[in-house]
């Protein structure tokens, strides 16, 4: 027999709308600059057919559910919120064609991506990874998963007021790669597991939260997601 050193630390889940079920997560995927006008903002031009997308992660640790207050992170005077539509998986898959790929799909819930502004954007002129940027404690929050077994949901409209003041409003209409561009294409990567999850980018819009903010996303058809900023940390 052996014992563990410490307690081993608690699976994610992710709650699943109507239901008493927990959905056990994987691992958090995320996709960088899908949609146009997020990257224009972010001061880069996207040509989808002279590319591929693009993905950073986060540790599942990083996850917290809808509701929940988030401390404002330290080492930031910048910190963002990016509102997505997020896939879950139920089936796993590797090398997926495009025509099997909605096969996986579980469902759909809302998603923030939290990223420290600032440090990202100073990362990125330097040529470093992004963890410190995007990896960030508590930044990854998600709304109950509604169940869409094989549905590969292309239209809804996405929102995200921040207290009472719209800040992003779009349609994942509009995103550059759809999502089962994303999942064959990640497939070719990953060895696509039940319980992996991929944020798939978020419009334009995106800007800064302080303490005490409310940000509540909704996007039509999927949920809602709700999240306090905590004072600093
Ligand atoms: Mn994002």
């Amino acid at each position: 027999m052996t014992i563990d050193l410490w307690p081993a630390p608690e699976p994610a889940t992710l709650a699943v709308r109507d239901s008493e079920h927990r959905l056990p997560v994987y691992r958090l995927f995320f996709v960088g600059r899908n949609h146009p006008a997020h990257a224009r903002e972010m001061g880069v031009t996207v040509d989808k057919a002279q590319g591929r997308p693009f993905y950073f992660t986060k540790s599942p640790v990083h996850l917290i559910g809808s509701g929940a207050t988030g401390a404002y992170p330290s080492e930031t005077e910048d910190f963002h919120h990016e509102v997505e539509r997020v896939v879950v998986l139920g089936r796993g898959g590797h090398r997926v064609p495009l025509a099997l790929a909605h096969e996986l799909i579980y469902g759909y819930a809302v998603g923030l991506d939290m990223t420290r502004r600032d440090v990202r954007l100073r990362l990125r002129e330097r040529g470093h990874p992004w963890c410190l940027g995007k990896d960030v404690e508590g930044s990854a929050i998600c709304g109950a998963v509604a169940p869409m077994p094989g549905v590969a949901l292309e239209r809804g409209a996405i929102t995200l007021p921040v207290n009472d003041s719209e800040r992003q409003r779009a349609d994942i209409a509009d995103l550059i790669w759809n999502v089962r561009e994303l999942i064959a294409d990640l497939s070719r990567y990953y060895h696509l597991q039940p319980g992996d999850v991929i944020h798939t980018g978020t419009p334009e819009g995106v800007g800064a939260v302080r303490p005490s903010d409310r940000p509540h996303a909704t996007i039509d058809g999927v949920g809602t997601v709700d999240l306090t900023i905590g004072p600093a940390v």
